[in-house]
């Protein structure tokens, strides 16, 4: 099956950096695109096995990255521009094909050709035959480590169960997505009183306002609603808590006619996952997750978990003290509750460090930031930012830049997209468009995605860090210099992609990068304070990762009605039961962990935080956020990306081994 030349996936757009021609893609585009990708793929992965010429760089190597070229261009402008913007047909379309996807990856990985093919380079290049470079050794070693983690070595009737597992896995992983929104969508608050909005900007309540003239309250992905720190009304932060926290658990909790329910599928994810570990030789789909990680055992993560996170919660005991005395003393005789925390939080944070919300807000507008963290790329890497008004992004409203080298050498494309909308998934991402790539001659394009509400223009100060932490990950990409798409940028294992963009996260403090010194100052100061609320909430959600993925088979839930009692279990198995301050994420809404590929990886976080701490401490050392100090950060992490083991990357930036120590610090934590 071929694609029609005129076909807008058919070749590499046109349009300045291959930029895909979002405007001309219809959902029906995609499907005939899907089928030929696949096609296409397979037969030139046969070619390279089939070759009888002896094994070569250039012939496999080189060969294997440059295949499959339609089916990639396909999947990213399909996934890029459903995740800001799905509808029914987008749906159906992925809920078609992520089974055929399933199979398709099957047909590559448990093809006994190919990894005899990619055997006999890694023997000729053994045996002195030919010479890889760095990059090549990394790329043969981890194709084949994945295709034994494929399932290439097991017996056909193996390979064959394998496979039903992998098409079953899609499907359910599909349904999850679908659902979780749903049950996002289902939990919104609505208010018909707009007294009850008390403590709302007149901007934020403008921005709530629906046409029948009622408030619409949208969950958001967390567990935590950004409005609890501001409204007033406690019966009305009660109502936003609970619809956070008891989404996705059906008709029981929520009352709602078509109750939206996604515990039945987690079971499901689980299992399979579990039993598909064990086919493969794993304990446990933990074991085979973290294997190819940075952290390399499950052990090695326990053991950074069991240190972290009793430890938050000693910090938050003594902090609920605290808040609970003041809230005393704002509502008389009442019970301190979970919806309080950050309501009471953010009054004492008032308080204390004499940080007035007003007083933030001329600086935080959306426009403002952006230029901010665009401003701290020049400052540490010399590139500049043109808007290219001319070009359209993956959405219509998204704004587009073009990036270059201090002495003006394009780089690249910087795609930006704000705004909520209720089509989009929840929380910010970065996507590569185009991966860069010297073997392709591809330079990349890269989106940053937010979920601003529509109609505000002012960001809140974890808004702020959140867009320095997505360009991280887009400066990742658009500063990447790799020979091989496939390892380009934020290719590297999950523990460590999120260093870049954590460290990036630390030039928002920079006295006026995006607020003056004395308010920088006094931020940074209120930023130590509630810290036990924000460790315990992240370190539980991991250690719920975990618990789901390192739990056997046969002590996995097997209905869906088992979910909350496995949930509790698991965190008071882990001394972190506490009413007060529920995990970051809920079994029933973990996206990251049923959808987004941070299965088992979820600690990735607090790990690459602990380079990023230390990283933060190399600047500091050295004069901070400087041109020299961001061209040696550039070189050593950016440009390499994933073609080089990434330690190796570590320890070319540093110079030594990552230390928790400065972690241990920025947490509150030292010498606990
Ligand atoms: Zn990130």
């Amino acid at each position: 099956m071929t694609l029609d030349a005129a076909h807008p996936l058919a070749h590499d757009s046109a349009l300045p950096f291959a930029l895909p021609d979002f405007a001309a893609l219809e959902p029906a585009h995609y499907p005939p695109a899907f089928e030929a990708g696949m096609a296409e793929s397979l037969a030139e992965l046969e070619a390279i096995a089939a070759n009888p010429e002896p094994a070569t760089v250039e012939n496999v190597l080189d060969a294997w990255e440059a295949s499959g070229r339609l089916l990639d261009r396909a999947l990213t402008a399909f996934f890029v521009t459903k995740a800001v913007d799905t509808n029914d047909a987008l749906d159906a379309i992925e809920a078609e094909f992520a089974p055929k996807l399933a199979r398709h990856s099957d047909a590559i990985f448990l093809n006994r050709a190919s990894y005899d093919r990619l055997r006999a380079l890694a023997e000729r290049a053994a045996s002195g035959q030919i010479a890889l470079d760095a990059e090549q050794r990394w790329l043969l070693d981890d194709l084949l480590a994945a295709f034994v983690r494929n399932g290439v070595a097991l017996p056909d009737a193996d390979q064959e169960r394998l496979r039903a597992l992998n098409t079953r896995l899609a499907e359910v992983g599909t349904q999850f997505e679908q659902a979780n929104l749903a049950a996002r969508n289902a939990g919104a608050v609505t208010v018909t009183d707009e007294a009850h909005l008390d403590g709302l900007s007149a901007e934020e309540v403008a921005s709530l306002r629906q046409p029948d003239g009622t408030f619409r309250i949208d969950l958001v992905n967390t567990s935590q609603h950004p409005l609890l720190a501001k409204l007033t009304d406690r019966a009305l932060r009660r109502r936003i808590f609970e619809a956070s926290v008891t989404r996705g658990l059906g008709a029981d909790s929520q009352g709602a006619a078509e109750p939206a329910d996604t515990r039945a599928i987690i079971v499901e994810l689980a299992r399979l996952r579990a039993e598909r570990a064990v086919l493969l030789g794993y304990p446990h789909h933990a074991a085979l997750v973290v294997e190819r990680q940075c952290a390399k055992t499950t052990d090695a993560v326990a053991s950074m978990l069991g240190r972290l996170a009793p430890a938050a919660l000693a910090q938050a005991r003594r902090d609920a003290d605290e808040l609970a005395a003041r809230f005393a003393e704002l509502y008389p005789g009442e019970t301190f509750a979970p919806w309080d925390w950050s309501f009471v939080a953010e009054t004492i944070r008032r308080e204390r460090f004499d940080l007035d919300p007003a007083a933030l807000a001329p600086h935080l507008g959306v426009d403002k930031v952006l230029a901010a963290v665009h401003d701290a790329a020049h400052r540490l890497y010399g590139i500049t930012f043109e808007r290219r008004p001319d070009l359209r992004g993956h959405t219509a409203d998204a704004e587009v830049y073009e990036v270059r080298e201090a002495d003006g050498t394009p780089i690249g494309l910087f795609v930006m997209d704000f705004w909520a909308r209720p089509t989009k998934q929840g929380g910010a991402w970065m996507n590569s468009v185009v991966r860069q790539s010297g073997l392709l001659g591809h330079r990349p394009v890269a989106t940053n995605n937010c979920n601003v509400p529509a109609g505000t223009t002012t960001l809140d100060w974890d808004g702020v860090i959140t867009m320095f932490h997505e360009f991280g990950h887009a400066l990742h990409g658009l500063l990447a210099s790799s020979r091989y798409p496939s390892k380009s940028g934020t290719a590297t294992p999950r523990d460590f992609v999120e260093f870049p963009s954590q460290v990036n996260e630390h030039w928002a403090w920079e006295p006026d990068a995006v607020i003056p010194a004395d308010l920088a100052d006094r931020l940074r100061a209120a930023d130590t304070f509630n810290q036990g609320f924000h460790n315990l909430e992240t370190w539980s959600a991991m250690v719920l990762d975990q618990a789901w993925h390192t739990t056997p088979l046969a002590d996995l839930p097997v209905s869906g009605a088992d979910v909350e009692e496995f949930e509790r279990r698991a965190l008071e198995a882990a001394g972190l039961t506490y009413d007060l301050i529920p995990p970051r994420y809920r079994s029933q809404y973990f996206q990251h962990i049923w959808g987004h590929g941070y299965a088992a990886a979820y600690y990735s976080y607090v790990w690459a935080e602990v380079m990023d701490a230390d990283a933060v401490a190399w600047f500091d050392e050295n004069g901070g956020a400087t041109r020299a100090n961001g061209d040696h950060f550039r070189r050593t992490v950016l440009a390499p990306g994933g073609s080089v083991d990434p330690m190796d990357s570590w320890r070319a930036f540093r110079g030594r081994e990552p230390e928790i120590g400065p972690l241990l610090a920025r947490k509150g934590i030292a010498g606990q």
